[in-house]
């Protein structure tokens, strides 16, 4: 890392030696093998005391490479890098929970990570709070003495709020947790959430960072410490990346700076445009300027957009929102987020599908609402693609 270069120009000209050998590919290459064998005993020894690569599920060189890429892009000391988003956070909580354990989490957050918090783990004993983290009083007024994790996103799934990073960082280091954070929907690139203190930042790098929506993978990078006790956990419960999905990703995120700014860029002229249709009745976006989130963006973000995500809301006609999506031709529904292309997803049959309706409503999740993933199109078509298909309102 050379302190004189910005991160992207680090991130191309990271050091990528790999260990014996004298050749120097342009491109990182991939290793697909499942071991690396030995001569004899002496090395067998030595490759366990020097924690070379022995088995590819405990180390091996595209999943160190994609590591230390991310662990740059963080601003993190290590990164455990697994086969899932799902996978980093999983690993993450089981690292530093213990039965009796208490976790205090934002209810406004992806589904299945609701899941983990609300069904799994109180069967291993550990106490789960969801509340709203919208003001840091009321988180404050939920902390425990056994309270271990304060776990949020940075941006939420699907309502775009924002929670107040380094406040709850202060609070949580009073009282003796970690602060973990979700960077999904926001990515290091328009935040770093360990330098506004959070103790982990975890990324699904299936989204964003990847970009080409061709690869599943997950992250989590915080003090050396503290990824060793989640690389402990992700390796035994056997969620490391495969070789090939490192590869892609790694790939992938030699143009994330490109990709998200753009995305970010374009997500902030759309969510002024749908905020000026009239068949929208609600946009979500920190950028925009009668947002009450605007200041907590700027202490964010600074003048960055802060993330390529927005949700919006249309009137609840089931008939009308079918034609919506068939008249749009530009976004289409897809189950994912932070690919190349613009993508819908409609967070009540899919990722908050399992929530009672009602449960639902009080997140403000209305049948009326879409998640939209901002791609590369160029703005004004896809401004123009919206605004047409929102005629179906008329
Ligand atoms: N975190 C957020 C905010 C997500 O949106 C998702 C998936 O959509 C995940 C985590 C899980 O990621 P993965 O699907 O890679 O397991």
């Amino acid at each position: 890392m050379n302190p004189e270069y910005s991160m992207n120009t680090n991130l191309l000209h990271s050091k990528r030696d790999i260990q014996g050998m004298t050749l120097q590919p342009e491109t990182f290459p991939l290793f697909a093998t499942a071991a690396f064998s030995q001569r004899n005993l002496s090395d067998v020894k030595r490759a366990y005391n020097e924690k070379q690569f022995t088995y590819v599920r405990t180390r091996n060189p595209n999943r160190k490479v994609l590591s230390e890429a991310i662990s740059l892009l963080e601003a993190g000391e290590d990164t455990f890098v697994s086969s899932s988003g799902m996978g980093a956070i999983f690993s993450t909580i089981f690292a530093l929970t213990d039965a009796g354990s208490h976790v205090l989490c934002n209810r406004d957050i992806y589904g299945e990570t609701y899941e983990i918090m609300t069904e799994i783990l109180p069967r291993f004993h550990v106490e789960v709070e969801m509340i709203s983290f919208a003001d840091c009083a009321e988180v404050a007024s939920h902390m425990k003495p056994n309270t271990k994790i304060v776990y949020t996103e940075v941006a939420s799934n699907p309502c775009i709020q924002l929670t107040d990073i380094p406040e709850l960082a202060k609070l949580a280091h009073k009282n003796g947790a970690y602060l973990v954070v979700d960077n999904t929907f926001t990515s290091p690139i328009n935040i770093q959430p360990l330098a506004f203190g959070a103790d982990i930042s975890i990324n699904s790098l299936t989204k964003f960072l990847n970009g080409h929506s061709d690869a599943l993978g997950g992250s989590a990078t915080g003090t050396a410490e503290l990824i060793a006790k989640v690389t402990a956990v992700g390796k035994l419960s056997g969620v490391p990346i495969t070789p090939y999905d490192s590869w892609l990703i790694f790939r992938g995120l030699q143009t994330a700076a490109l990709r998200i700014e753009k995305q970010t860029d374009n997500a902030v002229k759309l969510a002024a445009a749908l905020k000026a249709n009239p068949h929208v009745e609600a946009v979500c976006h920190p950028s925009l300027p009668d947002s009450p989130q605007n200041a907590l963006s700027q202490k964010l973000f600074g003048n960055k957009g802060g993330t390529a995500m927005l949700s919006f809301i249309v009137p609840e006609d089931s008939a009308k929102i079918d034609a919506f999506m068939e008249k749009l031709t530009l976004a289409r529904y897809a189950m994912t987020l932070g690919g190349l292309r613009t993508t819908l997803s409609h967070p009540c049959t899919s990722s908050h599908h399992a929530l009672p309706d009602a449960e639902r409503r009080a997140l403000g999740i209305t049948p009326g609402m879409f998640r939209v993933s901002v791609g590369l199109e160029t703005a004004e078509d896809l401004i123009s693609d919206f605004n047409n298909a929102l005629t179906v309102f008329d």
